[in-house]
């Protein structure tokens, strides 16, 4: 077969495999836990009774969203001064979304630490509706984002808005595993966490840490892509605190105000959060996610570190290391064993570790490891990698 042309090449999740041997491995949107996916199957033996065909001003769908919010406060030890909301266009809607709610005027001034694509994207987006100031992460030797950068009272405005973090940035496989503490003069300025791609793997120190908005867009850890979940500490709302700018759909207050019901919410979108949220709850909570993250990034990170070289991931701080998404490449990125690597996994039903994003196909191959992969599958992919190495050699 010519390789070039093979389907594992250009991304394709069509593995040959028997479906019930596919493991994927797919940076977002991708499966959710298999519990999950067969109670929304369910769902479907009712015709007509989806929250797909539901008025969201119904008592039907009213339960379903009071049970969203109520499971994800439960789970997510989310304090009753911060409001849960149902946010439109995904995480990078947040990223206009913020400034417009936290800035009232074009000049006033936000600070980004910008250690990765995501935040890299947030920054400039971001920059539309503030004077986005830029906090830099890149390696001062190397030049790339391979670690976090440090948050003193010299880095950070003291006027800010608020202060910006990625809490995993996704692409680059750099994890901050705990929130950080700004120094004391800063501790007036809300912290913003994007969590779109870590959001229920580890418990968040609302109080603590300063949180004043965080998100997740839905389509890594907890659902289907264009939901968003906002959360916002309350002293940020008040029709007064955003920009006489700000579209309706995206004004923290305004939804607040009106229950998640100023416009027709994602209604399915919203009843798979709260599958996935009740799932989180059954399975022990977030300590116990929390130890699967650790076990499962353990197995392939063991892999690579034990390889000899053979495998290679950008991030040699291990304090850093997403267990979200393990990059890593083989012999330094050699194209002909990358390729073999990519059409034999993905033949077994391995898929997804290699995927176009908007920032190219990058560098590394990508394992992700959200709530819909377990340790046993994370193990296909851990066995398959020491097996290859050895015929590799
Ligand atoms: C995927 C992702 C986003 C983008 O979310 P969209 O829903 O595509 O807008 C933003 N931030 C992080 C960290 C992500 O992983």
């Amino acid at each position: 077969m010519n390789t070039n042309s093979h389907p594992a090449l250009v991304g394709s999740l069509s593995s040959t495999a028997p479906s019930e041997e596919v493991v994927n491995f797919s940076p977002g949107p991708t499966s959710l836990p298999k519990a999950v996916e067969k109670k929304i199957a369910e769902g479907f033996q009712k015709p007509g009774l989806t929250s797909l065909a539901m008025s969201h001003r119904t008592p039907e769908f009213q339960a379903i969203l009071d049970h969203a919010v109520n499971t994800a406060r439960q789970v997510m030890a989310i304090p009753d001064n911060y409001e849960i909301l149902f946010t439109h266009g995904g995480g990078h809607g947040q990223f206009a979304a913020l400034p417009l709610n936290l800035c009232k005027n074009l000049t006033d001034i936000a600070s980004y630490v910008v250690n990765g694509t995501w935040s890299e994207r947030a920054r400039n987006e971001g920059d539309k509706y503030c004077s986005a100031q830029t906090i830099d992460g890149k390696d001062p030797v190397t030049g790339l984002y391979t670690h976090f950068p440090e948050l003193t009272e010299e880095a950070i405005h003291p006027d800010s808005k608020f202060v910006y973090l990625c809490s995993n940035e996704t692409v680059n496989g750099i994890e901050l595993h705990r929130l950080p503490k700004l120094p004391a003069s800063r501790q007036h300025i809300p912290l913003i966490v994007d969590a779109s791609s870590d959001f229920t793997t580890k418990p968040i120190e609302w109080l603590e840490a300063g949180v004043g908005v965080l998100f997740a867009c839905a389509s890594k850890n907890i659902g289907h892509p264009g939901l968003t979940m906002t959360v916002i500490r309350k002293d940020l709302l008040g029709e007064d605190k955003a920009s006489p700018l700000c579209p309706g759909v995206f004004n923290y207050t305004t939804n607040s105000d009106a229950g998640n019901l100023w416009n027709t919410p994602a209604t399915f979108n919203i009843e798979v959060v709260g599958h996935v949220m009740n799932w989180l709850e059954q399975e022990g909570g977030v300590m116990e996610n929390e130890r699967r993250s650790i076990e499962k990034s353990q197995l392939l990170y063991d892999v690579i570190d034990n390889s000899n070289g053979f495998y290679g991931t950008p991030v040699t701080n291990k304090d850093l290391r997403s267990r979200m998404n393990v990059p890593f490449n083989i012999k330094s990125g050699n194209e002909e064993l990358t390729n073999k690597f990519l059409i034999e996994s993905w033949e077994l039903g391995i898929i997804g570790l290699r995927t176009l994003t908007p920032f190219g196909v990058g560098d590394y191959l990508r394992a992700s490891l959200y709530n819909g992969i377990s340790i046993k599958d994370t193990e296909k992919l851990s066995e398959f990698m020491i097996k290859f190495q050895k015929e590799n050699i």
